[in-house]
């Protein structure tokens, strides 16, 4: 429960949005389509954008059949809104030179875009061989930046989603499945 600044009391809770089986088969076609790619003579390499994107990330590695360095990148996050700020801030620069690779950036979900199109431009200045966006979610309806999205695990609809890495203030991450996030009134 919590308190809201004008006293009245809120209950936040969880319906559960897209299950642990129907998450896990998308994330092995997904790994599946990135190895069909087939591999240069450099490993793939594979961002994952800090936090929200951690889980979904060690799964689909491990449906990618060539081999991969596997690299860290972190933006700042909502910080407890159910809004994007507009500001993106990087937090962990990677920690490879990615001149003439061959570049996957793994996404929790794409919203407004901002991110993925902050991220994209930083990433393209450094002169990969290729560039690609994986992102397992994607908010169409809340789109500002147009940003090319090489694969989505699921489109969704414009519902603010926690669990499978994705937070709410920073709770909820741990939960093995997708859920919509809905603030009740108590009483
Ligand atoms: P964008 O910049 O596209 O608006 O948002 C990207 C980031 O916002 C995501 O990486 C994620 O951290 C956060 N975000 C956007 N929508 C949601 C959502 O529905 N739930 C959660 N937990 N985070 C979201």
């Amino acid at each position: 429960m919590t308190a809201t600044a004008g006293g009245t009391a809120t209950v936040e809770r969880v319906e559960s949005y897209l299950d642990a089986g129907r998450i896990a088969a998308r994330v092995a076609e997904l790994g599946a389509e990135i190895s069909a790619r087939g591999c240069s003579d450099q490993p793939l390499v594979v961002v994952c954008v800090l936090k929200g994107s951690v889980i979904f990330f060690a799964d689909l590695v491990r449906h990618i059949r060539q081999p991969t360095n596997l690299v860290f990148l972190g933006v700042s996050s909502y910080a407890g809104a159910l809004e994007t700020s507009g500001a993106v801030r990087l937090t962990h620069d990677l920690t490879i030179d990615i001149a003439g690779r061959d570049v996957i950036v793994v996404e929790d979900i794409v919203d407004t875009g901002l991110t993925m199109g902050y991220l994209v431009g930083l990433l393209a200045q450094r002169g990969p061989h290729s560039l690609r966006v994986c992102t397992l979610l994607h908010k169409p309806a809340r789109k500002r930046v147009d940003v090319s999205l090489d694969q989505v695990g699921f489109t969704i609809d414009d519902v603010f989603v926690v669990g499978y890495g994705l937070d709410f203030d920073e709770r909820y991450r741990n939960l093995p499945y997708i859920g919509v996030m809905h603030f009740d009134t108590a009483g």
